[in-house]
């Protein structure tokens, strides 16, 4: 394909730029693609295969959290901060326990609420180092009421 120059209208060869009679910039030969061709091809091509996501492997967790295993850490967390009032007791739904913790720190004019605290600390601890298996089985089917 021969190119002829715009403005003094010499043939050129093909792929020249620059005209040999007048050397004005020649017009870009359309239908000319470069045979040099970027990678995009063959990276966009590999596709690493990703192995399914195990569904089954998060069941039984979820199922202690829905059994009750979700009060761990609220109940845990109450029984260390203001558990001389028994609020861990009432969030685990043990309302005897928590009304006797309750009531031995008011009637006693809290001379033994430090007593029902360190009780509740230790009860809290012993809540939040429980699996969640654990403490649905020992609180929430087995009903401890105590520790
Ligand atoms: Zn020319």
């Amino acid at each position: 394909m021969a190119v002829f120059c715009t403005k003094c209208g010499a043939q050129n060869i093909d792929g020249a730029q620059v005209c040999s009679q007048c050397l004005a910039t020649l017009p870009v030969v359309t239908g000319y693609q470069p045979t040099y061709q970027p990678q995009s091809d063959f990276q966009s091509g590999y596709q690493p295969i990703q192995p399914p996501a195990p569904l089954y492997g998060d069941l039984p967790a979820q199922d202690w959290q829905r059994m009750g295993a979700d009060k761990k850490i609220v109940a845990g967390i109450c029984a260390i901060l203001v558990g001389g009032f028994g609020v861990h007791k009432f969030i685990l739904g043990y309302q005897t326990e928590g009304i006797i913790m309750l009531l031995v720190t008011v009637l006693s004019c809290f001379l033994l609420s430090p007593v029902m605290h360190v009780i509740a600390i230790i009860e809290g601890i012993m809540y939040l180092t429980k699996t969640d298996e654990d403490f649905v089985r020992t609180y929430v089917q087995g009903r401890k009421g105590w520790f």
